[in-house]
């Protein structure tokens, strides 16, 4: 579930993109997986219609497992950035990893969705990285858990709307992790392995 102070509208050019809509400060949890989202093993992927899978594709993101996840709602249409304003934690949901503005769109590194296929990236980042995919997505990790390492303190300290779809022992961790600033684990977990 996408967080509630977000809406979809047009990119100039990148069709549509989630932006928000009101002030969401760093540490924000802006996505959750939640039981309306769509798992698809893979044997129980690849015996629905091609058609179907052609659709879907575009918007699923695979986990640890290869299992494919499509967002029920509008946070399926958040768009990649080499330097994103969100990134994924070692527990799934996505956080702020700096202070959002209204209007600004929300963005997202791919590089740990675990997608099949690369994606070209003309982010317009000094740091965009060109080809996005498994081959360099270890290469990064140091990178997030650096960046998240920053963010996550604060999630204990914001209003987090979307905190009912989080499990209670998830939430636990995290804060007594931030009361202790860490040690924050490796977002490496959300990694397939190679
Ligand atoms: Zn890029």
């Amino acid at each position: 579930m996408i967080h509630p102070g977000t809406r979809v509208q047009s990119t100039p050019d990148r069709g549509l993109g989630v932006f928000a809509t009101e002030f969401l400060p760093q540490g924000t949890i802006l996505w959750a997986q939640d039981p309306l989202d769509s798992v698809y093993e893979a044997r129980e992927w690849e015996v629905l219609p091609s058609s179907l899978r052609a659709v879907a594709d575009t918007y699923c993101w695979v986990d640890a497992l290869g299992r494919r996840v499509l967002c029920w709602d509008h946070g399926r249409h958040v768009n990649h950035a080499c330097d994103p304003n969100t990134l994924t934690s070692p527990w799934g949901f996505e956080v702020a990893l700096r202070d959002i503005e209204p209007g600004e769109e929300i963005t997202d590194d791919y590089g740990l969705f675990n997608i099949l296929e690369p994606l070209d990236c003309a982010c317009g980042a000094p740091r965009c990285r060109g080809r996005i995919g498994p081959a360099g997505a270890k290469d990064m990790v140091e990178d997030w858990d650096h960046r998240l390492a920053a963010s996550l303190p604060q999630v204990a300290r914001v209003a987090q709307p979307l905190r009912e779809v989080i499990s209670r022992e998830i939430l636990e961790e995290v804060e007594r992790r931030a009361r202790g600033s860490g040690p924050w684990p490796s977002v490496a977990c959300r990694l397939r392995p190679t």
